[in-house]
């Protein structure tokens, strides 16, 4: 990857589910990443991405490592950030389950293990906004619906039956899939756009203009 994408440090929340699979996706970007698993770790860094997992426990493990608050500031900053799954979970506005409580920092509603238990998970190729014309291959894992989107939410993907599975809310963004699963990059470079629009927007804010080449 050429240019200021190259300069950006991005977090993975590495305290559950399958963040390994993110990083490695990163890497093959020629991306510097982070795990994250304790508040400091969030430090300098231009965006985070929030894997799949169980939601319940990552919500119980972000408190207990106090990660909760930094997380919503950073995103209420204007920062990046991308919750794959359970991590979409956590970034919704509400839940139709009582556990976890999300941070509501999407103004989205969303129905945990709506697609049904394990053994109906499902593979379905999308068209996503803004990544180009080829189908990107979603892997969806007891994957959460979203079934209310707000006003200020773009859908960027979604299945047949008409809901939205990938969607955009300024620098936010939440799929109900696992890009990382698969070796298609093109919605990691697509966080990473947002990420280095937001950094390179709060560098000019700060007085520090963009980079020299
Ligand atoms: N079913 C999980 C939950 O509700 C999410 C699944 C996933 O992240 N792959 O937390």
């Amino acid at each position: 990857m050429m240019g200021r994408q190259g300069k950006l440090k991005i977090g993975v929340l590495a305290i559950q589910g399958d963040f390994a699979e993110h990083i490695a996706a990163l890497n093959r970007l020629g991306i510097e990443s982070r795990e994250v698993r304790l508040p400091d770790h969030l430090e300098g860094m231009d965006g985070l991405i929030i894997p799949g997992g169980e939601s319940t426990t990552l919500s119980r493990l972000m408190d207990l490592y106090h990660l909760r608050e930094p997380i919503a500031g950073m995103a209420r900053e204007g920062k990046a950030v991308w919750g794959t799954c359970a991590g979409m979970i956590m970034l919704a506005r509400e839940i139709t389950e009582d556990d976890p409580v999300p941070m509501g920092l999407m103004d989205i509603g969303v129905h945990r293990n709506a697609y049904g238990r394990q053994v109906d998970s499902f593979e379905q190729d999308l068209e996503i906004a803004g990544i180009g014309p080829e189908p990107f291959h979603g892997i969806f894992i007891r994957a959460p619906k979203i079934i209310r989107v707000g006003e200020d939410i773009e859908v960027l993907a979604s299945i047949p039956s008409g809901e939205p599975v990938a969607v955009r809310q300024g620098s936010l963004l939440a799929t109900s899939f696992h890009p990382e699963l698969t070796a298609d990059t093109r919605f990691h470079e697509q966080f990473l756009r947002i990420a280095s629009l937001t950094a390179g927007e709060m560098d000019s804010r700060r007085g520090g203009g963009p980079e020299q080449p």
